[in-house]
């Protein structure tokens, strides 16, 4: 190709970031499959499950009846109704229709977030391992991502004392989520007061992202850090969205709800990037959201099968040692043990070396640790079939074994 030249330079921000990592992989493995290669795919976490029938009906219905022109920016209110009575239901939180938006997704959701808190000079905090997009989303606003390190000894919990050193009077926020991508991390009651408590007392705003809310395992239970009291919910914004529960990731839909004028701030932002998140997703996600729940437990008690079953299979090869999560569905075994070692003709340093070789030797795609901010790990997503999962793990462990 030519050089583009100077009048396609692009902006410093853009260079500040790099492509989704877990996109990038999932990309790369579909591409692989469609040139013929037998790949089994751990990358992108995205439930395998078909969107339910009752969903697809509903939007099927509202294209027929012409529900198809600009809605409301900020989304419906029926949706918004709908996304007020779950938050009720599930989370013990009330809130008015002005104190909710709707966007084109989760990360849409964080991203405009981001957009209109931060600016440079301000500090953001990231408990790591961290999912791939936070840092980046912070970047782009000119803020500065402060990552806490946590230790796989602690569970991959974020501590108090480690939150309160992370603080300085540049922090504006935090971003939380439990279950947590990639590592599982639930917290208890206790320990989430612990940290809201911090929290409140430094001034910082909290950005709890609930997507995997429902996938959620043993005896863990969800609770939403907002709940606590009426200070933290007006702390606190709480992003959620339907990709996960209900095997919806393809069709964008993510909400917040928070304080008034940061919701009315992010539908004005909206107004002038995306304007309203597609009309007949909506209707798919208002029909998720107030029809039946059966299946989000079904799928929330298959997903707990396989994690029983890989973590099982991991830590049954040599030098894997493969914490167990809580909740979501990724497993982040540890792999260091492999680093320094020759394998294919290549000697392994580290996560990024190590998928590659497993892509390359195995056909398995799966994500580097270091995405994540933990080099010394793998990141696998089992949303896929129990078949898949056995075939893959096996083909880890021989190019393991052999190498
Ligand atoms: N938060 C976390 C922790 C995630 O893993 C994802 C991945 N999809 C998202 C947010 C964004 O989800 P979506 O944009 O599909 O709603
Ligand atoms: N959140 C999923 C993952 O971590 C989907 C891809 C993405 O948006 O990052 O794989």
């Amino acid at each position: 190709m030519k050089e583009p030249g100077v009048l396609h330079k692009l902006s410093r921000r853009i260079g500040l970031i790099k492509p989704s990592p877990t996109l990038a992989i999932q990309a790369k493995a579909n591409a692989l499959k469609a040139a013929g290669r037998d790949v089994i795919s751990f990358g992108a976490g995205e439930p395998d499950f078909d969107t339910p029938d009752n969903v697809k009906e509903a939007a099927i219905a509202s294209i027929k009846a012409g529900f198809t022109k600009y809605t409301a920016v900020g989304g419906i209110d029926d949706l918004k109704d709908a996304i007020i009575a779950k938050l009720k239901r599930d989370n013990q939180l009330a809130y008015e229709r002005s104190q909710v938006v709707v966007s084109a997704g989760a990360k849409h959701t964080l991203f405009n977030i981001a957009h209109v808190l931060f600016e440079e000079g301000d500090e953001v905090l990231v408990p790591s391992p961290y999912w791939v997009s936070y840092t980046d989303i912070v970047y782009l606003t000119g803020a500065t991502p402060v990552v806490i390190k946590t230790r796989m000894e602690d569970g991959f919990k974020l501590k108090p004392a480690e939150l309160e050193k992370a603080i300085t009077p540049r922090t504006k926020a935090i971003v939380i989520s439990y279950p947590s991508n990639p590592a599982g991390v639930c917290y208890t009651r206790k320990e989430l007061e612990e940290l809201a408590a911090i929290l409140l007392r430094r001034g910082i705003i909290i950005i709890s992202d609930d997507i995997y809310e429902k996938i959620i395992y043993d005896d863990n239970q969800f609770i939403s850090i907002a709940s606590f009291s009426e200070e933290l919910k007006s702390n606190t914004i709480v992003v959620n969205g339907v990709s996960k529960s209900y095997a919806m990731t393809g069709w964008r839909i993510g909400y917040a709800a928070g304080p008034e004028n940061i919701i009315a701030a992010m539908t004005k932002y909206q107004s002038q990037n995306t304007s309203n998140p597609t009309s007949i997703a909506q209707k798919a996600a208002l029909e998720a959201l107030n029809g039946p729940q059966e299946g989000v437990l079904a799928r929330g008690r298959e997903f707990q099968q396989r994690r029983d079953f890989i973590v099982r299979k991991l830590n049954e090869i040599p030098g894997i040692a493969c914490p167990n999560p809580q909740g979501a569905f990724y497993v982040f075994p540890h792999v260091a043990s492999f680093y320094g070692k020759r394998f294919g003709g290549k000697v392994i340093e580290n996560s990024s070396d190590l998928a590659a070789y497993l892509l390359e030797e195995a056909n398995v795609a799966l994500v580097p640790g270091a995405d994540f901010g933990h080099d010394d790990h793998l990141r696998l997503s089992y949303a896929t079939s129990m078949e898949l999962i056995e075939k893959g793990v096996e083909r880890i462990r021989k190019a393991l074994l052999n190498g």
